[in-house]
């Protein structure tokens, strides 16, 4: 068991786990919460979280276009 860096939850790490490796699931997700706290955000994270939102977008654009024709 690890204990959340961010909400301080015990946790299971599993080794395939995407994100933190000192984080529970929760506070892993990139939209769990609003950074507030948060003293930095890295490039690569910064570059997954937009990756993430533009993979997001274009998979609902199709979705969209898609319905319609
Ligand atoms: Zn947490």
């Amino acid at each position: 068991m690890k204990t959340c860096s961010m909400c301080g939850e015990e946790f299971e790490l599993k080794p395939d786990k995407p994100g933190f490796a000192n984080r529970c699931p929760d506070c892993s997700a990139p939209e769990a919460t609003a950074p507030t706290t948060k003293e930095k955000m890295d490039a690569d994270e910064r570059k997954a979280a937009s990756e993430a939102n533009e993979a997001r977008r274009q998979a609902m654009r199709n979705l969209l276009y898609r319905k319609d024709s």
